[in-house]
Parts: C-alpha cells; sequence; structure tokens
C-alpha cells in the first residue's frame, strides 16, 4: 500500500510506493556490489534526512478521489486526490512538467470540489445518426438541422442534479455523461410532433427511444475541479492579516 508522509514543519510530503523496496530501476555499474537501485527508495532517503528532526505525520488517502485534468492516458497531466490527518482535510497535487521528469506532489490544505460548467448536446454525432439511419426516406436537411437545435433549446435549462449518470467511463475525467431526464423526454416528443408528421414522426420517436439511454441523445455535462485553500497554518494565516490590515492604513494616508 502507499504511504504518504507529511512534515508539519515544511507542509511537504513525500508517497511511498511498494516500489520503494523494489530494487529494478537503475543501472549503476560503477557499485558492482549492488548494480541496481531504486530511485525511489534514494529519494525517501533524501526526504528524510531534510526533515530531520521535523515531526513528521502519516496521511490516509481517500478512496476514489483521484481527479485529472486531462485524457487519462495523456502522461503530462495535472491529477488531483484527497487526504486526511484525521482532523484536516488536504489536496494532493500530483503532476510532472516533462515526461521523463519524475512525478512531484504538492501539498494544499483544504478540499476540490467538481463545479459543473455546462450540459452540452452530441450535436453532430446526432445529426450523423440521423443521416445514417435515415437515408430512405429521408428527412428533409431543415428537419436534420432542426432537432438537435430543438433538443439543445429543450435541455438547456435542465440540472444534473435531476440527471441520472451513465456509469459507463468517460475518457476524460472532468466530462460525464447523463440521461436525459423524463420530462425533457416530455417536452422533446410533443414539439417534435410539429417537426415531424405521421410515419416521420413515429422514425423519429423510435429514434429517441433508441439513442436515449446509451446513444448519441446522451447529454455531456463539463466540470471544472474547485479547489477552496485554507491558510496553511495559523502563522500563515496571521500574517495574511497583518499584511491586509497594512495595506489599509497605507491605502489611509
Ligand atoms: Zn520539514
Amino acid at each position: 500500500m502507499n504511504q504518504l508522509i507529511r512534515c508539519l514543519n515544511c507542509d511537504e510530503i513525500f508517497l511511498k510506493t511498494p516500489y520503494d523496496q523494489s530494487p529494478e530501476y537503475k543501472y549503476v555499474p560503477t557499485h558492482p556490489s549492488e548494480p541496481v537501485r531504486s530511485i525511489e527508495r534514494d529519494d525517501f532517503q533524501d526526504f528524510l534526512i531534510k526533515h530531520r528532526r521535523h515531526p513528521l505525520e502519516y496521511l490516509e488517502i481517500i478512496e476514489d478521489s483521484f481527479i485529472s485534468e486531462k485524457v487519462y492516458s495523456e502522461p503530462v497531466k495535472i491529477a488531483y486526490f484527497k487526504a486526511t490527518n484525521g482532523k484536516e482535510s488536504f489536496v494532493i497535487k500530483k503532476f510532472r512538467e516533462r515526461i521523463d521528469e519524475p512525478l512531484k506532489y504538492e501539498l494544499i490544505p483544504g478540499d476540490y470540489s467538481l463545479k459543473c460548467l455546462g450540459i452540452e448536446i452530441q450535436s453532430e454525432e446526432i445529426t450523423k445518426q440521423l443521416r445514417m439511419e435515415f437515408k430512405k426516406p429521408p428527412f428533409s436537411p431543415t428537419q436534420i438541422s432542426a432537432f438537435p437545435k430543438l433538443y439543445r433549446r429543450i435541455v438547456g435549462t435542465v440540472d444534473t442534479k435531476n440527471l441520472e449518470r451513465v456509469s459507463e467511463e468517460s475518457s476524460h475525467a472532468l466530462e460525464i455523461y447523463y440521461k436525459m431526464d423524463d420530462v425533457s423526454l416530455f417536452y422533446l416528443l410533443r414539439n417534435c410532433r410539429n417537426l415531424f408528421k405521421g410515419k416521420e414522426y413515429s422514425n423519429i420517436e423510435e429514434f429517441i427511444n433508441r439513442h436515449k439511454d446509451d446513444g448519441v441523445l446522451l447529454l455531456k455535462a463539463r466540470y471544472k475541479i474547485q479547489i477552496t485553500e485554507r491558510a496553511k497554518t495559523r502563522k500563515a494565516a496571521i500574517s495574511a492579516v497583518v499584511v491586509a490590515e497594512a495595506k489599509k492604513m497605507i491605502k489611509k494616508e
């Protein structure tokens, strides 16, 4: 299991992984007795030396709190996870600037939450799917371009709180797919009656039923990671107040 260790004096952290014990990382030809050494183990010793006589504590990593800003497969990205010492919460920022650099961890006292930036429909995919499924008899170009516009207008005001999340994992952690709610479905069908007549209407109704639960009619919500940082220590908080007071006094003069 990974162990997260924090220096209370410096607010620096070290993530100790099981690989610290695994001597398979670095080939060191100058040490014939020990030709292969683990880089991580040396890093941990460096950490212990640097923070000698400083109070250290273990932080517990909060399960399932890992989130990253970019597509999972991209190697250079910023990721966050949560940890706690039992009393306070922390956000750990994990990043590397270049692919060949080791990962860095930064401790941020506080918490993160996800803020919804908006809900989108999959407009292009819907148009493509309509064209593909209804070649014969075709919908008119006006109908094909009007349908996504109608759908966007209807779901424009829904709140993700009222939507059911689709369990399939998106390749992007900050994009989440939802099913449209029953109220939206009702209005969509009702409005389609003005746009599609007779057989066309039953075609579009079937199309909606086919694609609302796992197809192109899923709604895509974009999220942003919002970090709420608290003042690092009492000392830092006090000095921030002092600075603010000093600024006020300067203004008055
Ligand atoms: Zn320290």
